[in-house]
Order: structure tokens, then C-alpha cells, then sequence
């Protein structure tokens, strides 16, 4: 039964997903084998890059769609998707070379997410600018036919898409190419790059390029409030006032931050500095904004013995505190409005609602157990979600099932 519009205060606007590697869903939860006591995110890579190997444009598009249905159902409205699985396994481009990105923008349509694809410049193996493997091949693009990409792409804009840029990290764009792209980029377009996930990272970028990655990129791209800088997690404390200054927003994921053992983000200095940032399920080990915003309280209470971390005496309230961020951040790093016709409306009569004031929505929501509190989800002039439930969540798992069979 649909709440009457003067309900406002069960509804939130939509919550936007800014980093999604959608194949990435096939594997979740087949990486949680110890293979060598010494296993890392590079192991991990390893497990990924066997299945990203398998993908085809078919079982792409029911990945994705089985993926963005679930976004739909916990909340998420809108999602940066960095496509970097752009060739043939093989590592030759298909006939048509936006076939992959083609895939991921009908299981959005299909869907009724609002997508920001983000292709993504994959061109070296390191810092030291070596080839990519065989395994990284069928991510590869030159400037040009990234470029190229990148414009029949953006002919097809709307208003459930957006097209940005991704340059998937340093180590894998050489300085050069980074200027290029840079410059012909429309004003205004999200460019998002993966940063300082991986200690490894910066030591290889303090020995390649003689200083930290964020470091680097501060004193070498024009970043500013367009930019979204993915991860971050290991940052020194002018880097944190760097990003801040500039406007950049972060993006954490830190259910696969956890998954992946990256570190944590110090979000309490970023906050402190008025940096902006948002949340995004990356490998998709979870699918839920309430765990990413709940753990991203959680991570830094572990670490420092305190309690409300992300809250400030003018916003008193940690789940308010939490949607006031992601809410910031959203319109920036997907290149879409904030519009008012994409919204969330909570589910008055959960009993995690029992009593519920104004003051204490947003924490009773975010904090309180682990049952889906979305009754209704609205994108655009559709409303995909009605009574929690995706209208085609089952023809869409159908179709996930059966490409899981070919993926496995
Ligand atoms: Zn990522």
C-alpha cells in the first residue's frame, strides 16, 4: 500500500553507489579460502582475474542486472560503474568495442538504476610501465580508442546515464596518457581513479615517481570537486588536507576494504577537515548502504576506543551525520542533478521503527538490525522497488543462475 506524500519524514532521498565493479558480484564469497597463510589483495587480484577472464557480453548483462536489482532493493539509486572489462578475453576488442559497456547500460535500463558508466583507462601493468599480462589484456585501451570509446558513449546520455572518465589507478596510467585524457575531457565530467588502496602502491610511487600517490596526483591533475578519488585509505596527514581543500570527494567501500584487508581511512581527520566523501560496494561482498555506513562508524571506533565517531556537536546524530555525507557527494561524483524524483521511503510499520521520533529515524535505520527497512524506491518516473521487492527480481535471478553455471 503506497504511504500518503504527507509521510515526508519516512523518505530519504536515493543513495548513490560510486564504486561498482558489477562482475565482480559473481565471485562473492568464492575468495574466502586460505590458499597461502601469506594471502593479501594480491591473491585476491589473482581469484579475480580468473573469473573476469570467463565474461562474455550475455552473462555480463545478467550479472549486472542481478547486481543493480539488489542495489535497488537496499537503497542504492544511482551507481558509478568503473568498466574496465572492455575487450574479448583474448584481448582483442569486440566488433563493436563498446559491447561490454553496452551490456552493463541495458541491465541499468532494465533495471532502473541511474548508471554513471565510467570506462576505464587500463594501460600498464606498473608503475615502471611494463605491458599488461595476459590476464590484463582485455582491459587495455590506447588514448585514442579510449577516446573514441568515450565519445560514441556519451551520444548516448540521458537522463538514466551519464558517461565520466577512470583512469584505473597511477601504477596503471603512464603520466603522459593521464595529461591527454585530462585535457580532452568535458568540463565538468566525474573522473574517478583508484588511490592509495594498497601500502605497496605508495611505495612503489614514492620509489617511481619520488612521492606519495595522492601526493602526486594533487601536484600533477587539476583535481577538484569533480574528481573522485577511490579508497585512499593510506593518506598522511597534508594529503588529507589536500583532498579536503580541493573539494575531491573520497569514495570508501568498507565492507571490501575489510574483505580485501586494505587498512581504514582516517575519517575522523578527513571529517575534521571538511572533506567530502561517499560510499560504494566495489567487489560487492555486501550489497547495502546501511552495512558500508555502518562499519565506516565501526572501523574507527575499533580503532580509537570511541564512540559516534562521524558526528559533530552541530549534527549530533551518526545516522543523520552519515546520509548528510553520501547525500553531499552524490550529484558531484555521478554527474547527475539532485533531483527530488529519486527517493527512498522507509517502512513505518518495521518494528525497528516502533516509537520512532524525528530525532531518531535516520540511527534506528542505519543501526538497528539486519532486515531491509525499504518499502518503496523511486528513480526517475518509475518505481522499481514496491513492498522491498525488485518487479522483476525473479525473472532477473533466473538469468543470473543461469549464467553463474558458464561463469563457474
Ligand atoms: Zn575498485
Amino acid at each position: 500500500m503506497a504511504v500518503q506524500s504527507h509521510d515526508a519524514r519516512w523518505r530519504r532521498p536515493g543513495i548513490a553507489n560510486l564504486h561498482s565493479h558489477a562482475f565482480q558480484r559473481a565471485m562473492a564469497g568464492l575468495a574466502e579460502r586460505q590458499g597461502d597463510p601469506a594471502d593479501s589483495f594480491w591473491t585476491w587480484r589473482e581469484a579475480m582475474y580468473r573469473i573476469a577472464a570467463r565474461f562474455d557480453p550475455d552473462s555480463l548483462h545478467a550479472v549486472a542486472a542481478q547486481l543493480y536489482a539488489e542495489m535497488l532493493e537496499a537503497g542504492y539509486t544511482r551507481v558509478c560503474e568503473f568498466h574496465y572489462l572492455h575487450h574479448a578475453p583474448d584481448g582483442r576488442p569486440y566488433a563493436d568495442p563498446a559491447a561490454m559497456a553496452d551490456a552493463l547500460v541495458r541491465a541499468a535500463r532494465d533495471t532502473g538504476i541511474r548508471l554513471t558508466l565510467l570506462p576505464v583507462l587500463y594501460m600498464a601493468g606498473g608503475f615502471d610501465g611494463r605491458p599488461l599480462s595476459a590476464r590484463q589484456r582485455r582491459f587495455g585501451f590506447d588514448v585514442e580508442g579510449y577516446l573514441h570509446l568515450l565519445e560514441s558513449l556519451r551520444a548516448r546520455q540521458d537522463d538514466m546515464l551519464r558517461v565520466g572518465c577512470a583512469l584505473h589507478s597511477l601504477r596503471a596510467v603512464p603520466e603522459a596518457a593521464m595529461r591527454e585524457v585530462l585535457a580532452a575531457l568535458p568540463e565538468h565530467a566525474p573522473v574517478h581513479i583508484h588511490i592509495a588502496e594498497q601500502v605497496g602502491e605508495v611505495q612503489d610511487c614514492l620509489a617511481m615517481r619520488g612521492a606519495r600517490p595522492v601526493e602526486w596526483l594533487l601536484a600533477n591533475a587539476d583535481v577538484g570537486r569533480d574528481w573522485t578519488l577511490v579508497h585512499a585509505t593510506h593518506l598522511e596527514e597534508h594529503e588529507i588536507a589536500g583532498i579536503a581543500r580541493r573539494g575531491a570527494v573520497v569514495a570508501l567501500c568498507p565492507t571490501t576494504e575489510a574483505n580485501l584487508g586494505d587498512g581504514l581511512f582516517p575519517m575522523r581527520d578527513f571529517i575534521v577537515a571538511n572533506g567530502r566523501w561517499g560510499i560504494g560496494s566495489d567487489s560487492h561482498i555486501s550489497v547495502s548502504p546501511v552495512e558500508e555506513l555502518r562499519w565506516l562508524e565501526y572501523g574507527q571506533r575499533l580503532l580509537s576506543r570511541h564512540r559516534n565517531i562521524v558526528a559533530t556537536p552541530s549534527s549530533p546524530s551518526v545516522g543523520e551525520s552519515l546520509l548528510r555525507g553520501v547525500a553531499e557527494s552524490r550529484a558531484s561524483s555521478t554527474g547527475f542533478d539532485d533531483g527530488d524524483d529519486e527517493w527512498l521511503l522507509l517502512d513505518p510499520d518495521a518494528v525497528q521503527f516502533a516509537g520512532a521520533t524525528d530525532a531518531d529515524i535516520a540511527d534506528r535505520w542505519i543501526f538497528a538490525g539486519n532486515r531491509p527497512l525499504l518499502r518503496e524506491v523511486r528513480v526517475g518516473a518509475d518505481t522499481p522497488v514496491v513492498d522491498g521487492r525488485h518487479r522483476d527480481r525473479d525473472a532477473i535471478a533466473a538469468r543470473y543462475r543461469e549464467a553463474m553455471i558458464g561463469l563457474l
